[in-house]
Order: C-alpha cells, then sequence, then structure tokens
C-alpha cells in the first residue's frame, strides 16, 4: 500500500494505516503539522526514507566520493519510485500531493546521507528546478518534463548562475530570443550541479530588452539539444560525489511552448523558488549538525589525554551541549517557517533567517568537532572532515550569507532603497494558498 494514487511501488512504503490518515487528513484539510512536531505519518516517511538510505545509498558513499561523481539515474530511479521526488507535487503528475511540511521530514531523513553531495543534487531536483514547473507550468511542459521527473526517469539541473552573476541574479546575461514558434538561447551558467548527468535543465534567460526583473523566462532545456557544450568538471574542495559544471549554450534552439509560465516572470519565479531551495537547505543541515556531534561526542568519550577522556574536560562536554543547543534552535526556526509557509504567509524573512543560520552554525558545528578530534579530524577518514568540507557551502550556494542579510535587513526596513512591489497573473487553477503565498513575492 502506498501514500499516492500512482500505482503499487516496491519495498519503501508507508503502511496502510498512514496512507489513509494523510488522505483524511489532506481531504479534511487538517494541519498534519502542528506546532514545528511531526505526527506519526511523518515519521513513517522519515523511516521509510531512512531505510532506503541505509541500503541503496550510504553502503555505495565513499566509493562514488572517491570516484568524484555518483549514479544520478540510478539513485534517483529508486527514489522516484518510492515517491521521495514528488511528495509535495501534484498527483496528476506522479507526485504524493502532500504539504510542505512532508517535504521538510523528507529533508531531515535525506540528511542521513553520508555526505552532502548526494542530499544537495537530489535537492536541485525537488526544490529547486521543479517548484515553478509544478507552479505554473503548462500541462505540456508538466508532462514532458515533470511527471519523468518525479518518477526519477529523468534527472535534472538548475542554470542560474552564470560567471558574471551569482549573487545578482537580475544581471544575468543569457538570452533566449524567440524564432517563430521557438527560442534560441545563447550564453553561458556556471556551477550547474547535475550537470553532467541532467536530462533537463530549468534556465533563467533574458527573453527581451525590458527592465531585469520583468524580462526573464524560466525555460525547461532539454540537455540532449544541439548547441549546448558542458566545459570540464569543476574541480571542488567538497561536495565530491556531486558533479559541477559551466555550461555553454550556442543557438540552442527549443521549442517557445518549453517555457515554465508566462514569458517576462521568470525573475519572479525564481525568487519564489528559491524560498524552498532555500527551506530544504536548512531541513537537510539538521541530521549532518547532529551526526557531526554524535561522531564527536563518540570519539572524545574513548580518546584518553592527561589520564581523562577528551569529552571529561568540561570545555568539551560544555561545547558539544552548546552546539546541540543551537542545533535544536534552526530546527525550531526551521519547523515555524514551515508551518507558516504551508499556510501560505510569506516567509521570505524566516526562509532567510533559516538559511543564514543554517549557513554560519554548520560551520561553527565542524569546525569545533573536528578541532576535538586532532589529528584524525585533519584527515579524509572521519564524517566530520567531510561535513566540514561540504557544508561549507551552504552559506555560498543559493544566495550568499550577505544575501540573506540584505533580504532580513530588507524585511526589517533597514536596508536603504526599498524595491517596489511587482505585478504578476498566476494561471487561473492556482490554489488559494499558493496565490496568498505568490501575492508576498510578486
Ligand atoms: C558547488 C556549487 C554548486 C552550485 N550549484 C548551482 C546550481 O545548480 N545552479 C545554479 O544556478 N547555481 C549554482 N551554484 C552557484 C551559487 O548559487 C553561487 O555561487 C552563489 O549564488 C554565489 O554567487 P557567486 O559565486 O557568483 O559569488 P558572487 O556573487 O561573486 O559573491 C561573492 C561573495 O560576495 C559577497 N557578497 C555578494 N553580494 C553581497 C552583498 N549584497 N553584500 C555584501 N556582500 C556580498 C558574498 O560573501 C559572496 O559569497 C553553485 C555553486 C557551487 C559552489
Amino acid at each position: 500500500m502506498l501514500i499516492s494514487s500512482r500505482g503499487l511501488r516496491t519495498v519503501y512504503i508507508l503502511p496502510t494505516n498512514s496512507v489513509r490518515l494523510l488522505r483524511d487528513s489532506r481531504r479534511a484539510n487538517i494541519l498534519c503539522f502542528k506546532g514545528g512536531a511531526y505526527l506519526l505519518e511523518h515519521r513513517e516517511l522519515q523511516s521509510s526514507l531512512t531505510k532506503l538510505i541505509d541500503t541503496e545509498i550510504n553502503p555505495y558513499v565513499d566509493q562514488w566520493e572517491e570516484e568524484g561523481q555518483y549514479p544520478a539515474h540510478e539513485v534517483f530511479k529508486k527514489l522516484g519510485q518510492a515517491g521521495f521526488l514528488g511528495i509535495t507535487k501534484p498527483e496528476k503528475y506522479g507526485g504524493l500531493g502532500l504539504d510542505y511540511s512532508f517535504a521538510v521530514a523528507a529533508h531531515e531523513a535525506l540528511g542521513s546521507i553520508n555526505c552532502g553531495a548526494i542530499p544537495m543534487s537530489v535537492g536541485v531536483q525537488t526544490d529547486m528546478s521543479t517548484p515553478a514547473l509544478a507552479r505554473f507550468g503548462s500541462h505540456y511542459v508538466k508532462e514532458q518534463f515533470l511527471a519523468p521527473s518525479i518518477a526519477g526517469d529523468y534527472v535534472s539541473c538548475l542554470g542560474v548562475s552564470e560567471p558574471g552573476s551569482g549573487s545578482d541574479v537580475a544581471t544575468i546575461q543569457t538570452t533566449a530570443r524567440r524564432d517563430g514558434d521557438d527560442l534560441i538561447i545563447n550564453g553561458q551558467k556556471m556551477w550547474i550541479t547535475n550537470a553532467f548527468q541532467a536530462d533537463w535543465m530549468c534556465l533563467l534567460a533574458n527573453t527581451s530588452q525590458a527592465a531585469p526583473h520583468i524580462n526573464k523566462s524560466l525555460i525547461c532545456v532539454p540537455m540532449d539539444s544541439p548547441g549546448i557544450h558542458l566545459a570540464k568538471r569543476i574541480n571542488k574542495i567538497g561536495m565530491l560525489s556531486s558533479d559541477t559544471a559551466q555550461i555553454f549554450f550556442e543557438d540552442v534552439r527549443v521549442p517557445a511552448k518549453n517555457l515554465i509560465g508566462e514569458e517576462g516572470k521568470g525573475f519572479t519565479y525564481q525568487m519564489m523558488q528559491f524560498q524552498e531551495e532555500r527551506l530544504a537547505a536548512a531541513g537537510l543541515l539538521l541530521r549532518p549538525l547532529e551526526k557531526c556531534v554524535e561522531a564527536t561526542i563518540e570519539y572524545t568519550k574513548n580518546r584518553q589525554a592527561f589520564g581523562k577522556s577528551i569529552l571529561d574536560n568540561q570545555y568539551v562536554h560544555y561545547r558539544l551541549a552548546e552546539l546541540q543547543t543551537e542545533i535544536e534552535a534552526l530546527r525550531a526556526l526551521t519547523y515555524r517557517a514551515t508551518e507558516l509557509y504551508k499556510e501560505g504567509e510569506d516567509v521570505t524573512k524566516l526562509v532567510s533567517m533559516c538559511k543564514l543560520k543554517g549557513g554560519r552554525l554548520v560551520r561553527e558545528v565542524t569546525d569545533s568537532c573536528l578541532q576535538f578530534w586532532g589529528g584524525m579530524g585533519f584527515t579524509k577518514e572521519v564524517i566530520v572532515s567531510r561535513f566540514y568540507r561540504d557544508m561549507r557551502l551552504v552559506s555560498i550556494g543559493g544566495g550568499a550569507d550577505e544575501v540573506m542579510l540584505s533580504i532580513i535587513c530588507k524585511y526589517m526596513g533597514i536596508l536603504p532603497k526599498l524595491g517596489k512591489k511587482k505585478q504578476v497573473v498566476l494561471p487561473t487553477e492556482t490554489s488559494e494558498v499558493e496565490t496568498k503565498r505568490a501575492s508576498h513575492l510578486l
């Protein structure tokens, strides 16, 4: 028995009772995530996903990290078959149609993967390249790109950053100009996760000469289109099993019907998409942070110096208690943002705080824990050093800490030059919650 209407799926399934409870609570519009606490249904989803991770992913992580790439199609197929790639996506396209609290529960479980690279790659698929598609895409693009991504048949990537535009998304240079019923794409994208394995890209490009916030569109671009060239894999300090590349577009022709939603609304759609990316980042961090503390407790308990265990030094156990407290604070903030997001509230400030706090905290936790491992912490043999390298990215990718601070300042009314709200027309079938959510950002 399964939690979606998509037909029978294999091993990693939720018990019948949970399926019924989920469906009933959805029908009755009961809040399944009250007061920031997971209910039985969230926990069962997490236990099912953790089981899959323990058997199908974690045994191979060290090998994939060593090889510098993990087999995304193989892993996505397993996750897709079990329903984990479409938790919040419409049932019509194979998703489970659950609220966002279930996605955050799944992110937390994904954090039990023994590296940062694979959760990031999965997050690209579920929370970076597909939210706008699911929300604004036509039936055609949803059938072509969303459904196979939810099923795990397709791997996707997100093309926003460019060599000259990272933090300042409005300044991207890649263009997509109309040619009859087609769009011709020229330009380049930088730092693209999943680049070598992706079947399609959710691309942000300029489709007109209008002002920077109204001249952009999101487009589904098949990665086997003639004119797409991948530069060599970027040699990173962490996230080793995730492939990252620069991509060039030379007169790449795609049908204009591959546009996601309305032409010219891409910047706004991307800003909305960033909210899920940033909330996902916070959820994905919680377990690795806890793992660092747990592993450090275990190591320092058994390691002796000056006639006692390292852990028995007050400085060490107090520090670990302090870090654990900070992790709980991040969890509480993440749950609060999730609960409000689920209800369609404007969570931009809270989500930016989650991302900022997560980025800051992961640096603090991994650095402090690594210190207590002594020389061992400086080797590649221990999980703490892997997370130290991998998670450093959180303060940079998906909006650097300073960008999050700017957003928070804007919401606090202390950022100079406040921008004006923009108008956008949402598709007629947009739900009440989605409309409410969009209204805060547009
Ligand atoms: C491993 C990896 C994977 C990635 N995956 C993807 C992907 O799949 N798709 C994608 O589109 N992008 C991806 N990115 C890109 C990522 O989102 C950008 O690196 C990030 O947005 C920062 O842009 P930038 O590197 O151009 O830094 P810049 O914009 O050059 O900024 C450099 C630094 O300047 C500071 N800064 C920036 N703005 C301000 C400000 N307003 N005030 C004060 N200081 C400021 C910050 O400290 C920032 O880190 C990835 C990056 C990495 C490293």
